[in-house]
């Protein structure tokens, strides 16, 4: 691994709410860790299991395909589900994600990225938490800030966090088989932790470790043994030449288990307008991006 250039941010104040909040979610699920093999439950395993591909589906095809580059079309009650389900990712609201999200496209691998790899492997993956203070460009978002359930969620995204993240597998297993503790640290801090690094992984292992089959001269990588964890978004090498496309994983053993989502939702009448790209139009724009790097 090459030496990394330090991130403008990296001298920005520690935001200390940002760290405690990470460690304290950490400690809570080792906790849970212990919970889990000291008092096993095989549905509270289970719960956690289910709302772990739930929100990361929900993070996969909601936060990032659909909200953050708009490659398909949503009827109002699968955004409903998309919007409830990703705020147990407990990261930042959908408009401060996608604004982020987007700034990581259009100035990948620059000062302007805000996880850019190229500051350091522990930046990307979760030191940009801890020194950045975001402050949306409003016009880089303004489609969503016609969606009035975005608005909303963007209001109450704390409040919605803390309700699927904690509230809902606390009542389910406290409710159905009696196990409130294991529902809120297992299903709750412990599927947190592993969503956590689950989704931080993309920016920095996926930027650092794999293959680049289209030789585009950018960090983005395939890396194949992210593919169930990351739901499908391992395929980074080819999501970053045409964003905008359905699908990051094109053939069967991509294991693009969001795109399978969509293509679900998209069969039940819940999505459409999917959109594709080809791949000798992904192999175009590898080759521009080759020549615009060597200029
Ligand atoms: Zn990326
Ligand atoms: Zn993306």
């Amino acid at each position: 691994m090459k030496s990394a250039r330090r991130h403008p941010n990296a001298d920005a104040p520690i935001l200390w709410h940002a760290v405690s909040w990470i460690i304290a979610v950490h400690l809570c699920g080792a906790f849970g860790a212990w919970y889990l093999w000291t008092y096993f439950h095989p549905a509270t395993l289970a719960l956690a299991l289910c709302m772990f591909i739930v929100v990361h589906l929900s993070i996969s095809a909601g936060l990032h395909r659909l909200y953050s580059h708009r490659a398909y079309r949503a009827t109002k009650p699968l955004e409903l589900f998309l919007v409830l389900f990703s705020a147990a990712a407990f990261q930042a609201s959908i408009i401060v994600w996608v604004y982020q999200h987007r700034m990581h496209h259009e100035h990948s691998d620059t000062d302007r990225d805000p996880y850019s790899v190229e500051h350091g492997f522990w930046w990307a993956h979760m030191g940009w938490i801890w020194r950045t203070k975001v402050e949306v460009d409003p016009a880089l978002v303004k489609d969503l800030r016609r969606n009035k359930l975005l608005v909303w969620q963007d209001g109450f995204h704390l409040q919605l966090a803390i309700l699927m993240s904690f509230v809902l597998p606390v009542c389910v297993a406290g409710v159905l088989w009696s196990d409130p503790y294991g529902g809120g640290f297992v299903a709750g801090f412990l599927r947190l932790v592993f969503q956590y690094h689950c989704t931080w992984l993309i920016n920095s292992v996926a930027h650092t470790y794999g293959f680049r089959h289209y030789e585009s001269g950018g960090t983005a990588r395939f890396t194949p043994w992210l593919a169930i964890s990351t739901m499908g978004e391992n395929s980074h090498e080819r999501h970053h030449l045409v964003p905008e496309d359905y699908r990051a994983g094109v053939k069967w053993y991509h294991l693009d288990i969001a795109k399978w989502f969509i293509q679900m939702c998209s069969v039940l009448g819940l999505a459409s307008g999917l959109r594709s790209m080809p791949e000798r139009a992904v192999e175009a724009r590898a080759q521009r991006s080759v020549s615009r790097s060597q200029l």
